[in-house]
């Protein structure tokens, strides 16, 4: 089962062409082993195979993935979230902390990142870690993607300093929605302010093979004036056709570089030629989870624009936004 399984894998990978376009398509196949689904009814198997086939595509999809028992206990807590999510958009338990990028140069905070809370009721806050891969999975991302986008662009409005930006976070499968561009634009516009205040940080790894819906938001995006910075930089493979193509504002370098700054001369040559790049390209550089002063004079020697992290900031909530948000909804 698995061999055929890995060959039909396989075989989906490579590109279909349909007239001038190239098409790539991947699957997530879910398996049960026969021993497993003797003596089974029909259907009881083909709703495991189908467990499983959720668990592969969770993982990453394009891979196989064999049912076993406990992935029914992985599915229970999905949809236990799902549902929570879906009652946290109506009644309004989403928060913005917010966390200050501040410039190397000078030390001005030059903006705030948007990072999203969950206030669920009976279990405190929970971090977009816990949720933000089941909204994806789930497709609940897009709402709650516009949530954010909206609640961004009161902060915008709120923090209301020339030339201080909001940076949010968008996932790929936001992009991947056709209405994606529009919305995001009919938000800004409501909310009145400019799209040039809402900087999008978009994951380095959607960017390698975007597919025709991603390039057009990114266009449309673009056009409308949004700035785009891209998020964990040194994380996906770094595709330098695709970062020229997107023509962003700034690279915000993985904390996982960060870290060794001062320390280890690795992460040193590595973050050095990643401002030396960005910079040749005309794209300023932030680097994230800056946590001590060892970081913030090798970032400063090294060139590097700006910087985030606990040394100057947590996230953190700020009071109540002015304006009825019912009203505008
Ligand atoms: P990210 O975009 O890389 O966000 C930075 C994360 O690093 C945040 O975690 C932040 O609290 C944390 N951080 C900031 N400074 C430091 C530091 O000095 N040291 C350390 N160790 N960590 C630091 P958080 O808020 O838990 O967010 C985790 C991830 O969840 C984000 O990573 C982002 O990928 C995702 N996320 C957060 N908010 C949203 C959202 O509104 N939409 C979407 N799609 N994803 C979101
Ligand atoms: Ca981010
Ligand atoms: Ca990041």
């Amino acid at each position: 089962g698995v061999i055929v399984a890995e060959v039909l894998r396989r075989a989906m990978r490579e590109p279909f062409h349909v007239g001038h376009i190239e098409l790539h398509i991947t699957i997530s196949i879910g398996l049960v082993a026969e021993a497993q689904a003797q003596d089974r009814d029909p259907e009881t198997v083909l709703g495991d195979a189908d467990i499983a086939m959720y668990c592969a595509k969770d993982n990453g999809r394009d891979r196989i993935a064999q049912f076993s028992p406990e992935m029914h206990d992985g599915v229970r807590h999905r949809l236990v979230i799902e549902n929570a999510l879906r009652d946290a958009l109506l009644h309004e338990e989403f928060q913005l902390a917010l966390q200050p990028i501040v410039s190397l140069h000078d030390g001005s905070v030059i903006a705030h990142e948007g990072l999203i809370r969950w206030n669920r009721p009976d279990h405190g806050v929970v971090m977009p870690d816990d949720f933000i891969p089941i909204a994806e999975a789930s497709g609940l991302i897009n709402d709650i993607g516009a949530w954010v986008l909206r609640e961004g662009a009161r902060h915008v409005r709120q923090i209301g300093v020339a030339g201080a930006l909001v940076s949010v976070n968008v996932s790929a499968r936001q992009l991947r929605d056709p209405e994606m561009a529009r919305l995001a634009l009919e938000i800004v516009t409501t909310e009145g302010v400019s799209p040039t205040a809402l900087m999008l940080e978009i994951t380095e790894t959607e960017l390698v093979e975007p597919t025709v819906a991603v390039d057009e938001n990114l266009v449309a995006l673009r056009a409308a004036g949004f700035p785009f910075a891209i998020d964990d930089f040194g994380l996906g493979y770094s595709n330098l056709a695709a970062l020229r193509r997107l023509d962003m504002e700034v690279i915000k370098v993985d904390r996982t570089f960060v870290a060794g700054l001062g320390r280890k001369s690795e992460d040193e040559a590595l973050v050095a030629t990643i401002i030396a790049m960005a910079h040749a390209l005309g794209v300023r550089v932030t680097a994230e989870g800056v946590e001590s002063a060892e970081q913030v004079i090798a970032l400063r020697r090294l060139g590097c624009d700006s910087a985030q992290g606990h040394y100057f900031g947590r996230p953190a909530l700020r009071g109540p936004l002015t304006g009825n948000s019912a009203a505008n909804t």
